[in-house]
């Protein structure tokens, strides 16, 4: 089975390349396409000789039916069905995870924005949320199977509840946040227009929301907002994030930005390069702007030179790493929750182990293997562009997988 991606034009032949590649490796089994890609060019797919199944980004609960008909009649199905017209979501449930520390728990699909670059909304179809109660539901087996942490996630997550009546991503919060034994919750990306009172309030008030938050930009200057059709002014991205620093002392921002879109002057691309420094990311990531056949942007003009581009990210990579470090030094001293993820570099032995802060340091200290997944205490003592150092001061609460004290 090839879950395949289609978000930039390389998305679409990196997965062709990986289905043929798996029919020539496998020649006797049912090979299966899944995924955006298949889902907004199924026929490209089917034309690639050898694939028995191509199933877009619905209908994958029907998933076995289809390979048992494909063993019975031997013949090649196209299962794609129109994404526009689908309302509700799919639910998947996902109760396990190979990284034992976080777990990842999708509450919405879809999104409504149609920003001129991308195709995601072509893929994924219109936004809709999972059922609140199933939210729940999940969250609290996530729990009980020892899940200290919960990312929740979507395609446009902070458009949580937009179809649902009186109930938006605040009020999920604040249900998620009742659950006892959950110690954190992280919102994987929300959108600056989506910020509101409420949700301010929600992030004020409870312990349980890490002081992370990741806000996509893209563009630092208005009239490239305008043209990527995005909702939201320089101003009014600038007044929510004040609006979160004062409510979260200490909260990390990270964002994406996309450099060298359609039109995008050198004065343009120094607006927004000053206006990211004065907003003091915790972390930029940074993309140069890849045309998406079929989205607007792909059609205007003005495209701009790759040179430029390639300038222009990496002017930006080094102002991230530059407030990356300024961001973790205000951190050293200070006694942080960490929850160990793995090993360091994944070399078990090393006495190094790496997890998260609940602000998105990563921070690497003297450990074991027996301390991932449960929840300790460490002070920072070295800050760094990408991992801080640290030092363990006490495990707050073991995984409950016979986790013992060791290093304490
Ligand atoms: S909001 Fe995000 S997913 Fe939606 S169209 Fe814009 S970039 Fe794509």
């Amino acid at each position: 089975m090839i879950n395949t991606c289609t978000v930039t034009n390389t998305g679409d032949k990196k997965s062709r390349q990986i289905i043929r590649r798996a029919i020539r490796r496998n020649p006797d089994a049912v090979i299966a396409v899944t995924g955006c890609y298949a889902q907004t060019s199924p026929a490209e797919i089917m034309d690639i000789p050898g694939v028995d199944l191509v199933i877009g980004t619905q209908d994958r609960d029907k998933l076995m039916d289809y390979i048992r008909q494909i063993q019975r009649d031997r013949k090649p199905v196209n299962a794609v069905r129109n994404i526009m017209k689908t309302r509700e979501f799919e639910e998947l449930d996902v109760p396990n995870f190979a990284d034992r520390t976080r777990a990842f728990l999708k509450i919405q699909e879809g999104c409504n924005n149609f920003c001129t670059f991308c195709i995601i909304p072509w893929s994924r179809g219109l936004s809709r949320s999972r059922d609140p109660q199933s939210v729940i539901r999940q969250a609290r087996q996530l729990v009980a199977a020892g899940y200290k942490e919960i990312v929740l996630t979507g395609i446009h997550t902070g458009g949580y509840g937009d179809d649902l009546d009186n109930y938006r991503l605040s009020d999920l919060l604040r249900d998620l946040d009742k659950i006892e034994g959950l110690k954190r919750i992280r919102i994987s990306s929300i959108e600056a227009s989506q910020i509101d009172e409420a949700m301010i309030e929600v992030l004020n008030r409870s312990d349980k929301m890490c002081r992370h938050l990741h806000i996509p930009l893209q563009a630092g200057d208005d009239s490239v907002l305008k043209r990527m059709r995005r909702k939201y002014t320089t101003e009014e991205y600038a007044d929510k994030i004040r609006l979160i620093k004062r409510a979260m002392p200490g909260v990390a921002i990270t964002t994406d930005v996309i450099v060298g879109f359609p039109g995008e002057t050198d004065e343009m691309f120094e607006n927004g390069y000053r206006f990211m420094e004065e907003l003091g990311f915790s972390e930029m990531h940074v993309f140069p702007y890849s045309k998406r056949t079929g989205t607007p942007a792909a059609r205007m003009t003005d495209q701009v030179d790759e040179e430029v581009k390639h300038e222009r990210v990496h002017r930006l990579i080094d102002l991230s790493e530059r407030m990356q470090l300024q961001y973790a030094e205000q951190f050293v001293g200070q006694v942080l929750d960490v929850i160990p993820e793995r090993d360091y570099k994944g070399a078990p032995g090393s006495g190094l182990v790496m997890g998260y802060s609940d602000n998105y340091l990563q921070v690497v200290f003297d450990g074991t293997e027996d301390l991932i997944g449960s929840l300790c205490r460490v002070q920072i003592t070295e800050a760094g562009v990408n991992e801080c150092r640290g030092r363990l001061v006490r495990v707050l609460e073991s995984h409950g997988r016979g986790a013992t004290a060791a290093g304490i």
